[in-house]
Formats: structure tokens, sequence, C-alpha cells
């Protein structure tokens, strides 16, 4: 299954908008944090950066969350 993809060397991140990998625009915006982690933390392996991104995840407030959202496309 694949949710997102980071292209390092266009600074592109894909998020899989099919429906099947994402329960709703939510699910997608934790996607977004994942592949961002993976800008961040270029070498750190994909159990971290999962485990980061649930940690991240839910510090996040709503506000906070909506201005991640607002990147998505419609
Ligand atoms: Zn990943």
């Amino acid at each position: 299954m694949l949710k997102g993809l980071l292209f390092p060397e266009e600074n592109f991140i894909f998020i899989n908008p099919a429906k099947t990998q994402h329960l709703n625009r939510d699910d997608m915006t934790k996607t977004l944090v994942h592949e961002l982690l993976h800008v961040l933390f270029p070498d750190t392996d994909e159990n971290s950066i999962r485990a980061f991104e649930d940690i991240i995840w839910q510090k996040l407030n709503n506000e906070q969350k909506e201005i991640l959202k607002s990147y998505l496309p419609k």
C-alpha cells in the first residue's frame, strides 16, 4: 500500500488520493506529516518515522492540523 511518497530531488511530496489508502483528509494530513519527517530526517528508518508521525500527530492541536490540511489540494 502506498499512502505517500517523497521525491527529495524535486522537492515534491505525493499523497495518494485513493479512498482505499486514506479514510479522510485528516488521514491524508497525517501522511503529509510522515513525508515531511522524511525530509527532516532523511537517514531515519521507516519504523522510527512512523513512531515520530504518531507522536507529532498527537501533539498537534486542531488549528495546527487545519494549517497543514490547507497544503493538500482540494
Ligand atoms: Zn515513510
